[in-house]
């Protein structure tokens, strides 16, 4: 191929939007069934005794597989937390209309952090260690959205 042929390069844009279906695996049918439930159902380490929310097969430390499920929160403590001012819509970020908090709760019984929006707080008096509790759709979906959000406990 000379030089010039190699310059030449066609593209086509094709717009894609579509809803894509896939199995999100043993452990998250799970955890989604329980969140169904209200509750939120964590896997425990048989090696390390780490509990991890939302549930995966391996222990990401020791490499064991967790197959012990154990009920966890339903309330927690903030570890970590940020303001966001955006929202990502299907892959595209749009500016929020208010802004929120994004936080890392460590839910009771549980070792992992979950990442989760805080209501029923303002920004301004948000801090870490605020205990939290989960708040559920009513009525719930079997779905992931069915842990709405976490709002202050108490
Ligand atoms: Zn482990």
């Amino acid at each position: 191929m000379s030089a010039q042929q190699e310059r030449i390069v066609a593209t086509a844009v094709v717009p894609l939007d579509f809803t894509y279906n896939y199995r999100v695996g043993q452990y998250v049918e799970r955890y989604i069934k329980g969140l169904g439930q209200k509750k939120i159902m964590g896997v425990k380490c048989p090696g390390d005794a780490s509990v991890i929310v939302p549930p995966r097969k391996y222990c990401g430390r020791c490499n064991e597989i967790m197959n012990e499920w154990v009920e966890v929160g339903p309330e927690g403590t903030i570890e970590n937390f940020t303001i966001a001012h955006v929202n990502l819509n299907k892959g595209v970020v749009e500016k929020a209309d208010t802004e929120y908090i994004v936080a890392l709760v460590k839910l009771d019984g549980a070792t992992s952090l979950l990442p989760a929006k805080v209501l029923g707080v303002s920004p301004v008096d948000v801090e870490v260690g605020m205990r939290v509790k989960a708040v559920f759709k009513d009525p719930v979906e079997d779905s992931l959205e069915d842990l709405s959000h976490f709002e202050p406990a108490g």
